[in-house]
Formats: structure tokens, C-alpha cells, sequence
């Protein structure tokens, strides 16, 4: 069963090798020799091949996976099952949900993200068919070809910040964001930036696309692709590693493991052939892959799986917290607690009315998009609120804190150690250990560009709001105030009297 398994699944070792590719990877004023073993990506790394182990692990391999027909008995990640029925949809999230355990959700570009975008886009081609066969034709070839290969993708698909009252043509830089510079017979020629490639260190290829609403003069920016990332040309300029930062897994128990870094992807005269180009120059095609096909939907409902995964962990550090202070007891404490339940379980509660409400489109099962707009909305405000509440439960706790792992290695420093981290129901290194993870998880830089993460990664609130707005079902609640005012007597109004002559 084993052999059979390792044969049929990818495995977080094919994972590993296939990043040692030669990608250029910048940092520190350096070039990454080999993303698996630097100290600002290995953890991360480790923590994304993990992902591939847990999937090809027998107990789990029916559970995460699925045959992919026509492929002899190779297996794909459920995340490339598109589902045909509100039952496969549940057993897709189920796997998607068991997956995001693993890193309890602080992965956010984990795979299942840009692979449920593709599948989205491939369960409705038409928008793509109107824009060119060619290009429609390559899309289908490449989404089959990166599930075959049960690829790890991530994805650009914003412009860097300028200036945002201009349009893409219109910055001061001409270069600033990706545009085509060239086009032959054997594909086109691209240079310019793009934010935010996140996990794109430990991914195999890099999608490329926008979806801010562009204007004409836009054309040369409109332009949507595939490549791997050690294409040449293609660099990874990564923002600082917080896990090179972290120190002993002690200390930063998720920064160590987790941080799947982000990076600006800036493309220097890149080459991409034309059967990894997916639109070129029509600015309609840019909204409509998106938009008219189920791709943002299925996309952002993976995020609200991942997202649901974290906030139950989020509850179980507050809880913790709580036990460990001796303040569980307290009216107050637990009201708060209760409070946090309950958003947990809207979370859930959207997640599983997105199902419910879902609805065949074009042969597939997709999730209802109202619901997952509502969720994108509320959980964008509160995921700060959420975690600013595990702050106010902790107080002090969270840095009260040794300095780092080495205080254990001198006596007098441990013995003061453990006479001040007091709990009834935890010893001082029990307390301490859970405290560090506490903090990881609210507090640290990484904590914090987790915050700006939920907030930011499927745009900023005015364009959350803007979707829901958009989808939401405004006939029937007018309906509802027509049928109303309609059942609402009026008064007669008296008329002036005709004033004699
Ligand atoms: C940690 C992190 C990871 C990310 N990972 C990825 C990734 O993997 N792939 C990817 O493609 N992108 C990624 N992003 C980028 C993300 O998609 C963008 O941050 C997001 O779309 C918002 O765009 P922006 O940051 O340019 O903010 P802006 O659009 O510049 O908005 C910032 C603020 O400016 C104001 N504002 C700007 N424009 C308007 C307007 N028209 N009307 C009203 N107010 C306005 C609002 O106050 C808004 O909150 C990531 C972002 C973060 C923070």
C-alpha cells in the first residue's frame, strides 16, 4: 500500500527537490543559494512540504486526494476535484479543512488557494473562448498539467502601490507594473512589478493576472500567465524572514514553522511561450476570468475554510489563556469567551450556508456567492477585533516572558525562571511555552502581518464591500419594502378650497 502510495501522490520530499531549481530569491542585500536550507525560508519550507506528506500519508491519502481520471492512478490534492454535486463539494472542504489543521491556518497561499482559483476559471471557459480559443485552449492544457503534477502555485495579482488615483499606464515609472514589452511568434516578453507573491519561495509556479479594474490605456498591462518560478528573469525581492528572526522554535513556535514569507515579484524581460499565456490586451477578459467564472468564489471560499481553522485555534489559545491566569471562573472572562464562540461558529455557520445555498453552474456545484461575500466583509473586521480580544484576556502574561530559549542554559536565570511563571494548573515551563505560543499567534511581527494579512488578502474593505454590494439580493429586499408601503394605508389628502375670483 505504501509503495503504491508514494508511486500515486505527491510527497513532501518530490516537494522539496523540485524547489531546488535555481530561482532568485533576494534578501538581506543576497541571493538565495537554496530556499530549503536558508535560515529565512527552511521552516517554512519544511512546513509546505509537510503538507504534501500529510496527503500521501495512507491513513489520509483517500481522505486529501482523488484519482485524477485519465491519469493512470495518480492522485491530486482534493483541492483540483471540481465538485459536481453539494456532496462533493462537502467532501472537498472537509479535505481542505483536514489540511489546514496541519498549519492550523498560518499558511494563507497554502496550495489549495490557487489551485481552487484555477478550477474555478476551467469550470466555465466561455469567458476565456470569447476572448481567444488559443489562450482558452492553453488555460485548459495548463490547469490539467499543473494537476497532474499536483503543483504548489501561488499567485500575483495586484499592482504595486504608487499611486492609486492613477491608473496602471498612467504611474510615473513606466515599468512599475507588469506590462508586455515584446511579442513573436513564440510567446510574449513581460517586464514590470507585482504584489504580493506570498509563499511564492516554496511554490513551483507563479500565476499572473490582475484584478484591479483597469481603464483603456490599460492594454499592454492586461495580461494574464503561468510560469515556473525559476524562470529566468523572474526575481523575489522577500521582505524580511520572521523566522530568521525567531530564534529557537521555543520562542516563536509559529514564526519558526510558518512563515510563508512574501515577496515583490518583479519580472525583468521574462519570456513567456504562448501555451502558458492566458490573455493578452483585453481589458474585458481581466474582470469577466474572475467574475464570470467561479474562480474568485471557489478561491475566497478556500480562504474562509483556512480562515475557520484558525479561529478555532485562535479560541483555544483565549481559552487557554484563561485557565492558565485562573481567571475562567470569572463572569466577565467567560462572557468574553462566549463571545468568541460565537464568532467562531458565524464563521462556520457562513462557511456551511455557502454549501447549502450553493447552486449548479455550467455542471459544477459552486458555493453561493452572497454568503462568501458576507463572510469576506465580517471576517476582514474581525479578525483584528478577535485578536485584540485574546490581548485584553492576557494582559501582561504575554510579556512576561524570558528572554529567549538560552535563559534555561543558566541556573540562576531558570531557577528565577521558574519562582515567577506561576499558574494553578500549569508548571513554570508549561506557562511559559504556551505564552510564547500566544503571543506568535497575537503579538509578534508575525502575528501582526497576520493581521494586515486577513485584512488585506482579498483587497481592501472598499472592495469587499463593493462584492457584496454587488451580489447581494437587493430585489427581494425591496421587494419587501414595496409590499409593505404598498400595505401601508395613505392618507387622503384635503384639498384647498378653489379661491372665489
Ligand atoms: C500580507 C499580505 C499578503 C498578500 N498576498 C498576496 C498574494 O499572494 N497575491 C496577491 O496578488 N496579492 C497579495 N496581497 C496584496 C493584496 O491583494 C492587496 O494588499 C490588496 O488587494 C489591497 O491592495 P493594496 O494593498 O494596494 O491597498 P490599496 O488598494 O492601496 O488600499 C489601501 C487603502 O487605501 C484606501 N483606498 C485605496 N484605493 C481606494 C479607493 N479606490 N476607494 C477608497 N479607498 C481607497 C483604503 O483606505 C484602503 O484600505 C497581499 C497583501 C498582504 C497585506
Amino acid at each position: 500500500m505504501k509503495e503504491d502510495t508514494e508511486m500515486n501522490v505527491k510527497t513532501g520530499a518530490e516537494h522539496r527537490a523540485s524547489l531546488r531549481d535555481g530561482r532568485d530569491i533576494r534578501i538581506e542585500g543576497r541571493r538565495v543559494a537554496d530556499v530549503t536550507e536558508d535560515p529565512a525560508f527552511r521552516g517554512a519550507v519544511a512546513s509546505g512540504c509537510a503538507l504534501y506528506d500529510a496527503q500521501s500519508a495512507p491513513e489520509a491519502v483517500e481522505r486529501l486526494t482523488y484519482e485524477v481520471p485519465g491519469l493512470g492512478g495518480r492522485r491530486a490534492n482534493r483541492a483540483w476535484q471540481a465538485p459536481r454535486s453539494y456532496a462533493e463539494l462537502v467532501t472537498r472542504r472537509e479535505a481542505l479543512e483536514e489540511w489546514a489543521e496541519g498549519h492550523v491556518g498560518f499558511i494563507g497561499r497554502s496550495p489549495d488557494h490557487v489551485a481552487s482559483c484555477l478550477v474555478g476559471m476551467e469550470m466555465d471557459p466561455a469567458p476565456f473562448e470569447a476572448h481567444d480559443l488559443k489562450r482558452a485552449g492553453a488555460l485548459r492544457d495548463y490547469v490539467a498539467f499543473a494537476r497532474a503534477k499536483d503543483l504548489f502555485l501561488t499567485y500575483v495579482i495586484i499592482n504595486p502601490q504608487a499611486d492609486r488615483s492613477k491608473q496602471a499606464s498612467q504611474q510615473s515609472n513606466p515599468d512599475l507594473a507588469l506590462h508586455i514589452v515584446d511579442e513573436d511568434h513564440e510567446g510574449i516578453t513581460v517586464r514590470g512589478g507585482k504584489m504580493l507573491a506570498t509563499s511564492s519561495v516554496m511554490a513551483n509556479e507563479i500565476f499572473v493576472s490582475t484584478i484591479q479594474p483597469m481603464a483603456p490605456g490599460d492594454e499592454r498591462h492586461a495580461v494574464c500567465f503561468a510560469i515556473p518560478v525559476a524562470t529566468r528573469g523572474l526575481r523575489l525581492l522577500s521582505r524580511k524572514s520572521y523566522e530568521a528572526a525567531a530564534g529557537h522554535p521555543f520562542d516563536a513556535p509559529l514564526a519558526s514553522r510558518f512563515d510563508e514569507n512574501d515577496a515583490v515579484a518583479y519580472f525583468d524581460e521574462v519570456k513567456v511561450p504562448w501555451e502558458r499565456v492566458f490573455a493578452t490586451r483585453d481589458l474585458r477578459i481581466m474582470q469577466a476570468m474572475w467574475h464570470e467564472t467561479p474562480a474568485h468564489v471557489l478561491q475566497n471560499y478556500q480562504c474562509q475554510i483556512r480562515l475557520l481553522v484558525k479561529m478555532r485555534f485562535l479560541a483555544g489559545i483565549a481559552r487557554r489563556t484563561a485557565e492558565i491566569n485562573g481567571t475562567i471562573g470569572m463572569p466577565p472572562v467567560r462572557d468574553t469567551l462566549g463571545q468568541l464562540a460565537a464568532e467562531v461558529g458565524m464563521v462556520e455557520g457562513l462557511l456551511r450556508g455557502m454549501e447549502a445555498k450553493g447552486r449548479m453552474h455550467n455542471g459544477f456545484f459552486v458555493p453561493d456567492r452572497t454568503l462568501l461575500y458576507s463572510a469576506q466583509v465580517l471576517t476582514q473586521q474581525l479578525y483584528p477585533r478577535f485578536v485584540d480580544t485574546l490581548r485584553e484576556l492576557a494582559g501582561g502574561g504575554l510579556i512576561m516572558l524570558p528572554s529567549s530559549a538560552a535563559d534555561y542554559g543558566d541556573a540562576q536565570i531558570a531557577h528565577d525562571i521558574a519562582a515567577t511563571q506561576c499558574s494553578s494548573v500549569a508548571g513554570p515551563m508549561e506557562r511559559v511555552k504556551f505564552f510564547k505560543l500566544a503571543w506568535d499567534a497575537v503579538g509578534s511581527e508575525f502575528a501582526s502581518r497576520h493581521v494586515q494579512y486577513e485584512k488585506f488578502y482579498a483587497g481592501a474593505q472598499f472592495v469587499t464591500r463593493g462584492h457584496s454590494f454587488r451580489t447581494f439580493d437587493w430585489t427581494r429586499s425591496s421587494a419587501a419594502v414595496d409590499r409593505i408601503l404598498g400595505e401601508t394605508p395613505e392618507p387622503v389628502p384635503a384639498t384647498m378650497p378653489i379661491a372665489a375670483e
